[in-house]
């Protein structure tokens, strides 16, 4: 029985500022190779924007742009534009679009509110995996959330679960991103992503799986500081045995869209469907704002001030909902 404890997810909208991707991870279905990428435009974003009113939060999720590319400078002025234009709109940008320099990162961090990056994971199972993508380097990948603490902002990271590593590969992941939070306090939330099969291939986890995972998520409450989030998508978990990775200590669902574009074949549960599993099983389930609350004294005063008119927003519109998924 879930006790009443509070479950959250964020309404929100996918934009992909472009597939093209100078990586070439051993998993990925999403990348295309950068001569062939058609970047989004800003009337395509706004249609689809206009398309999901609900949404709070946009994710702009990008393949990534070599550092030293000459189209690496359009890239990111597509990236600033893109979240303006979130803003301009009511919204509130999250950016995930790789390893960014600093001042990069700290030119996104006046748009964003959050923004994240995954660890990915350690171990020799990603080394063959990540064998082409040199942003995918541990160090490289450190350093980010380094970086990102250092500007003090408000960040999404995770682990990759399922290519092969061992549980002890799983701890010392885990130990790595407890250390970043002990030092930086910026880390609101970690996703434990299982990693699944695509298109045909497509199936869920099954139960040898998921006891690993459990354990994984058992593990991560233990050895993470109590504020940083645990985060499980929950379209890549069994829907009728969502309570038990609750139970080991997820306490967020993510941003929840219509569909997912990383793993277009698993369909998001509606957040309604969501409601009627958890609520009667004691679970209070809420929506939320792409950055904690804990953290909004983290930002700088005009996203501030936006982060709490949305919210006041998102409350009143929960209020007047008939049901509390809104
Ligand atoms: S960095 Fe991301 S988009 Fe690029 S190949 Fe790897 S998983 Fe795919």
């Amino acid at each position: 029985m879930g006790a009443g404890r509070l479950i959250t997810w964020s309404p929100s909208v996918t934009l992909v500022p472009s597939r093209g991707c100078f990586n070439h991870c051993g998993y990925c279905s999403f990348r295309v190779p950068l001569d062939q990428a058609r970047p989004l435009e800003l009337s395509q974003a706004l249609e689809l924007l206009q398309r999901r009113p609900e949404a709070r939060e946009v994710l702009l999720l990008s393949g990534e742009v070599a550092p030293a590319s000459p189209e690496r400078p359009e890239w990111l002025r597509r990236l600033l534009a893109l979240s303006r234009l979130a803003l301009a709109q009511g919204r509130l940008p999250h950016t995930n679009a790789g390893p960014l320099a600093l001042a990069e990162m700290a030119a996104l961090a006046r748009l964003n509110p959050s923004m994240g990056l995954m660890l990915e994971g350690l171990g020799p199972a990603y080394g063959p995996l990540h064998r082409q993508a040199p942003s995918k380097r541990l160090g490289v990948r450190l350093g980010q959330l380094e970086q990102a603490g250092r500007l003090g902002l408000p960040f999404t990271t995770g682990l990759l679960l399922g290519v092969g590593e061992s549980q002890a590969d799983r701890r010392r992941g885990l130990e790595c991103l407890a250390a970043l939070q002990r030092r930086w306090g910026h880390l609101q939330e970690v996703i434990l992503q299982p990693w699944r099969p695509d298109g045909e291939q497509g199936r869920p986890l099954d139960a040898q799986e998921r006891r690993d995972l459990l354990a994984t998520i058992a593990l991560a409450r233990r050895l993470l500081p109590p504020e940083v989030h645990l985060q499980m998508p929950p379209n890549l978990w069994p829907l009728a045995a969502l309570p038990e990775a609750l139970e080991a200590g997820i306490d967020d669902l993510g941003g929840i869209d219509s569909a997912d574009v990383i793993n277009p074949a698993y369909p998001q549960p509606s957040p309604q469907q969501l409601a009627a599993l958890l609520e009667p099983q004691g679970w209070r389930l809420r929506p939320r704002l792409c950055v904690h609350r804990r953290w909004w004294p983290w930002l700088p005063p005009a996203l501030q001030r936006r982060v709490q008119r949305l919210a006041h927003q998102l409350e009143g519109a929960c209020a007047s909902a008939a049901d509390h998924a809104c």
